[in-house]
């Protein structure tokens, strides 16, 4: 029987506790370079911080106060793509499932991005009829510094 998700709370991960020294900080290297790519605005209303849940499961991207969502696929940092592949799709569904904010979207077409591997690394890449490649995570352009913001 598959529970169906919940927007729960869990508590702030405690490095080196149910984690790997090494997965963990490679977690929070990633989640701080996927927050930089967030709008300023979304920055400045949310925090976000890896989240361990009481019990087991995760390590899920949650918020600052503990609410994070239970369907989202647990966070793994076995490697640096790897965390930043995870992270950059579990802050996704976060700030869609929690905040019911949907981010980022292409520049050009307003399409939801997805997180990517491709040869180039992790990038945010856009979906819709013509898909494209956006940025790489980490470097997408902010709202204020698009190019061909008329849609
Ligand atoms: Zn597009």
């Amino acid at each position: 029987m598959r529970i169906h998700p919940v927007i729960g709370e869990g508590t702030k991960m405690d490095m080196g506790d149910a984690l790997p020294g090494d997965e963990a900080g490679r977690l929070e290297e990633a989640l701080a370079t996927v927050v930089g790519d967030l709008d300023p605005e979304l920055r400045s209303r949310y925090a976000f911080q890896v989240i361990l849940v009481p019990g087991g499961g995760g390590p899920y991207v949650g918020l600052s106060d503990g609410k994070y969502w239970s369907g989202g696929t647990a966070l793994w940092g076995g490697d640096e793509g790897s965390a930043l592949l995870s992270v950059a799709e579990g802050l996704q569904e976060c700030l869609m499932e929690v905040c019911r904010v949907v981010w980022p979207e292409c520049p050009r077409h307003r399409f939801g991005l997805h997180a990517r591997g491709s040869r180039e690394g992790v990038v945010w890449a856009c979906e819709g009829p013509r898909p494209h490649v956006v940025a790489p995570v980490g470097a997408l352009p902010q709202p204020s510094r698009r190019l061909g913001g008329r849609s």
